[in-house]
């Protein structure tokens, strides 16, 4: 048995924090049901003691040099490469996805990480020339000390890609990463105070969620807050925001609308959808979930689709020939078990799956319908689970109106060979995101988001700096 290599603990001004009487929460392995850790939640003591350190740290970093920054987080991606096993598997042993997508996920967080040490000397405004000798400056000022809150599902990526731009803008930040999987996170954090980010830039707490985003989000030193979870738990924290006039990033909720054209390469257009809706057990926010496909070819498609899940080897994540591993937490299994259900009874056809693999850990077979009517749960809801849907449309107008049928608008796929129907497509589909004859929505110099309930703002790229900063105007006779 794998050794757990991490020590979840809390991390404020400088200070490692384990137990000393504080409640605690089980980190369990999501493969075997096994107790990892006892991970300690902060008390509000330990929260107001965070807050002190992000009011302390914010001038401290703000004032920092350029290349001071530039170095910390270079620093932080070089540690990070060089500590990815330990880290991958923590993120395996803790989330459960396969070892080769935790070593993948690695690898892009230290990418996007470099991006922002570049990013932060090229934080460009602008001058306005007036003909009188007048001119005006737009610079961008960093926010403040930010609030991140993190889901389980990437537990390497989500807490850096809070972390990395809002220390690139210069900001002090608190970040709560899942309780599910906190010993990633430790180690990730470890990765910039080695690289030599001061002690009270950046502190790390766990809790009881609603009970640690109201208390810290109520403070006013919180100046920004960065969420990425459910829709309605985003909505929640928007309101709780708006009481202080706060500014939010929301990275919620999606649907993932695939539209598959009878001119698209059906063999290519298989295989890049099955590798990324199989991916992370299908618990990512962009994870492909409608497939609309022309009915011209959907009899095709679907059965090769079906055989790829049927050909999936599903098993721990540290099995060197496990393609798909348990879901993170038993939620999930529990909800596939109802909305595949509801699917089932009201009409649909089962093409794979559709059940628990094995008893122990939380196994789902990757699983396949048609015919799901519109009014099923799963027609409407996210799945965040292992599961795809064949809706079959004929004409470009049907596919367009299932693609924005539902309130989000993360990501949007098509695959055809026709340029003149991708840009019509690309142009009439509501969503922050599209991949044309492409999977790939995450690159680091690329702004990651959505539109509609799916939230609002972006991270990635120039624009994931930019959400940890304000304008200023200032004008000059
Ligand atoms: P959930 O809605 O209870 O929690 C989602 C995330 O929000 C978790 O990380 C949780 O710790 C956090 N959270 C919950 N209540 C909070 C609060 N009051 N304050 C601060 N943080 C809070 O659901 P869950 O069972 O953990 O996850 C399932 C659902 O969450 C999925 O169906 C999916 O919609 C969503 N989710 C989305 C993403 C994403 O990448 N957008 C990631 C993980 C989960």
């Amino acid at each position: 048995m794998t050794a757990f290599p991490a020590r979840p603990a809390l991390f404020i001004d400088g200070h490692w924090h384990s137990g000393e009487g504080r409640a605690t929460h089980q980190v369990v392995n999501p493969a075997t049901g096994a107790v990892l850790a006892e991970l300690p939640l902060a008390t509000t003591a330990d929260l107001e003691a965070a807050l002190d350190a992000a009011a302390r740290g914010y001038p401290l970093w703000r004032a920092t040099s350029v290349d001071e920054k530039a170095a910390v987080l270079a620093g932080a991606a070089r540690l990070m490469r060089e500590r990815m096993e330990i880290i991958a598997t923590t993120a395996t042993l803790e989330q459960g996805k396969p070892l080769a997508e935790a070593r993948g996920e690695l690898a892009y967080t230290a990418a996007l990480v470099d991006f922002y040490a570049g990013e932060v000397r090229r934080n460009y405004g602008r001058v306005l020339t007036r003909p009188t000798g007048q001119r005006s400056l737009v610079i961008h000022e960093p926010v403040g000390p930010s609030l991140a809150l993190c889901p389980w599902n990437f537990p390497i990526l989500n807490p850096a890609r809070k972390l990395a731009p809002a220390l690139a803008a210069g900001c002090s930040m608190i970040i709560k990463p899942p309780e599910e999987a906190p010993g990633t996170a430790v180690l990730v954090l470890q990765c910039f105070i080695d690289a030599g980010l001061p002690a009270s830039v950046a502190s790390m707490v766990f809790g009881v969620p609603d009970t640690v985003s109201r208390h810290l989000i109520a403070s006013p030193i919180i100046r920004k807050i960065s969420f990425t979870g459910s829709v309605p738990v985003g909505k929640h924290l928007m309101r709780l925001a708006a009481d202080g006039a706060k500014r939010t990033t929301m990275e919620l909720g999606g649907h993932g609308p695939v539209i598959v054209w009878d001119d698209c390469d059906i063999e290519k257009t298989v295989t890049m959808v099955s590798a990324f809706k199989w991916r992370n057990a299908g618990q990512v926010c962009v994870s492909p979930t409608r497939l609309i496909v022309h009915e011209a070819i959907a009899d095709r498609f679907a059965a090769a689709m079906a055989q790829r899940a049927k050909g999936l080897t599903v098993g721990p994540g540290l099995d060197a020939a496990t393609q798909m591993g348990p879901l993170a937490n038993p939620r999930r299994p529990q909800a596939m078990e109802s909305l595949i259900g509801d699917a089932l009874a009201q009409g649909a056809t089962l093409l794979a799956g559709g059940e628990r693999v094995g008893s122990t850990g939380n196994f789902w077979a990757p699983t396949l319908l048609a015919d799901v009517p519109l009014s099923a749960r799963l027609m409407n809801e996210e799945p965040f689970g292992p599961v795809a849907l064949i809706h079959r449309v004929s004409t470009m107008e049907q596919a367009i109106a299932e693609a924005n049928r539902l309130p989000f608008g993360l990501a949007a796929y098509l695959f055809t060979e026709n340029a003149r129907t991708a840009n019509l497509m690309a142009d009439a589909v509501e969503s922050g995101m599209v991949g044309i004859n492409t999977m790939a929505m995450s690159a680091a110099d690329s702004p990651f988001g959505g539109v509609k309930d799916s939230g609002h703002g972006s991270e990635d790229g120039p624009e994931g700096m930019r959400a940890f900063q304000v304008i200023k105007a200032i004008h000059q006779h």
